[in-house]
């Protein structure tokens, strides 16, 4: 009884997973099209189960698994319950060697932690994404304001771009008919390492609620070679978005480290992390059908695959495209030293805001294919971050670095105070390590591990003042007890 119990959760859930393969079946227009290894020694067309090799009109429905084969229902509940009573080694080991784990998770199994999942999901799916959810580019640019110090004009660019990008995907049927159709925004970012590429799209993505997968353009590779596949991006969209496919295909993917896949230059060997990935990625930036598993940490041979349509996915890219300042340089001075203009010549060699000139052609002469760049067509770049735009990083976004050690420091009731000249000695350091804000953390955590080790252990202390010479370590803070106005003693760091 117990047992047909379980079977009947297993056919239910099992069916949705059928149901999506029969209608990506019908949807790929491809008639009867039957994978299954089997089928050229049945003619009837019937599915057989990899495991104990009986027809499906025997089993009743089976389950198809990527690589083209086919499971019935008794055997996967076999192999579930001898998951629970074996160990995991024993179960693979057990398993066909084409065969690897099942994910259990991406099947939905009637596990309490599931159905609470399902309801999170559900609740999710429920609120569907309107135009009035998205705010208006100023709204959105305002946001931004409170997280990102400085980038003025990324901020500005990518507010409109967004709000662009979801008018043109949520349009109505009607504002449709008239022929005209938007562009995607995809979006091009250019800037130096640490100058909060990154942490401008987190921050986008927080802020409209959509899922959001960051990968790295270093890690994908054309397919068949060792890295990621390029539509493992998808997948990781796809568990962003709690396998809610609705969803997935309304986030933003964002690709760092872009400038990384330019056209190998002088190279006699095959480009398959270069240039084969720009041409892989051309299809997914346009928009275009993938079918990636569900559950994308595990690459397992028998999760079930999920079509998804990137025609909506906001595709960013970002990269800092080192030495693309010359490329600029040298192209601003060749059309300045021709004709009248003359004269300008090298007047851009001192130009800070060299990357805001980019072009196409520039991109192109970097090693960027042209299809490619076409497909991106929202180029901006970000600045490099001065001492002052540091300072203003330390102590001013929502969750500023100081104002976290602040929290910290006054739940034992201690104020933590930072001197101006603390500020500037922590941005001048920063700045010499030449990898932007990235380094701040990693820079204040190195003193103020001392203070966080040391206050606590005297009740007296009331504030402490980080001066520039504690920074600097020719010093110690200042550190005032309670109820004394005026400084008191220091501790060595
Ligand atoms: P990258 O440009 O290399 O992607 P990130 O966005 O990862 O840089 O920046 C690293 C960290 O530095 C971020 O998590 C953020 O805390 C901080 N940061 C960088 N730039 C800014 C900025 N303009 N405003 C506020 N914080 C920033």
């Amino acid at each position: 009884m117990a047992a047909d119990k379980d079977k009947d959760i297993i056919d239910g859930d099992f069916r949705e997973v059928e149901d999506s393969a029969e209608q990506n079946q019908e949807e790929s227009g491809s008639e009867n099209v039957n994978q299954n290894p089997g089928d050229a020694d049945h003619p009837d067309h019937e599915h057989y189960c990899m495991m104990c090799h009986r027809p499906e009109s025997k089993t009743g429905k089976q389950i198809e698994i990527p690589g083209g084969m086919y499971i019935c229902t008794d055997c996967m509940q076999k192999g579930f319950e001898a998951m629970q009573n074996t160990n995991m080694n024993e179960m693979i080991s057990r398993l066909p060697p084409n065969i690897g784990m099942i994910d259990l998770s991406g099947l939905g199994f009637g596990m309490p932690a599931q159905d609470h999942k399902k309801k999170e999901k559900h609740e999710k799916q429920a609120k569907k994404l309107t135009l009035k959810d998205v705010p208006k580019p100023h709204v959105i640019k305002e946001k931004l304001d409170e997280y990102v110090i400085g980038q003025e004009h990324a901020k500005k660019v990518m507010s409109v771009a967004v709000y662009n990008h979801y008018k043109r995907i949520l349009q109505t049927p009607e504002q449709m008919q008239d022929g005209t159709e938007i562009e995607k925004s995809n979006m091009l970012m250019i800037g130096p390492t640490g100058s909060g590429k990154t942490y401008l799209v987190q921050t986008l993505a927080k802020l409209l609620d959509v899922p959001l997968a960051i990968t790295d353009a270093t890690s994908l590779t054309e397919a068949g070679y060792i890295g990621d596949d390029i539509e493992s991006v998808v997948s990781k969209l796809l568990a962003a978005a709690d396998n809610d496919v609705e969803r997935a295909q309304h986030g933003i993917i964002f690709i760092d480290e872009i400038d990384k896949i330019a056209k190998k230059k002088n190279t006699s060997q095959r480009d398959v992390s270069g240039e084969a990935v720009q041409q892989g990625l051309l299809k997914l930036l346009e928009g275009s059908e993938v079918e990636v598993p569900v559950g994308a940490t595990s690459k397992n041979a028998m999760a079930p695959l999920e079509t998804v349509d990137t025609r909506n996915i906001l595709f960013i890219c970002g990269g800092a495209f080192p030495d693309l300042e010359n490329v600029i340089r040298e192209r601003l001075n060749r059309t300045s030293s021709m004709g009248f203009q003359a004269e300008l010549k090298d007047r851009y060699d001192e130009d800070p805001d060299i990357l805001q000139k980019v072009t196409n052609e520039d991109l192109r002469a970097f090693g960027m294919i042209p299809e490619f760049i076409g497909r991106l067509p929202i180029v901006f770049s970000l600045e490099s971050l001065t001492e002052d735009m540091l300072v203003k990083i330390l102590k001013e976004p929502r969750n500023a670095i100081l104002k976290q050690y602040q929290k910290l420091l006054a739940l034992d009731e201690v104020k933590l105070v930072f001197d101006d000249g603390a500020l500037h000695a922590i941005a001048k350091k920063a700045l010499e390590k030449d990898t932007g804000a990235r380094a701040l953390r990693a820079i204040i955590e190195d003193f103020m591990l001392d203070i966080m080790y040391e206050i606590p252990r005297d009740d007296n202390i009331g504030e402490v003042i980080v001066t520039k010479e504690y920074v600097e370590h020719t010093g110690g803070p200042k550190i005032i007890l309670r109820g004394q106005e005026v400084p008191g003693t220091e501790i060595q760091s």
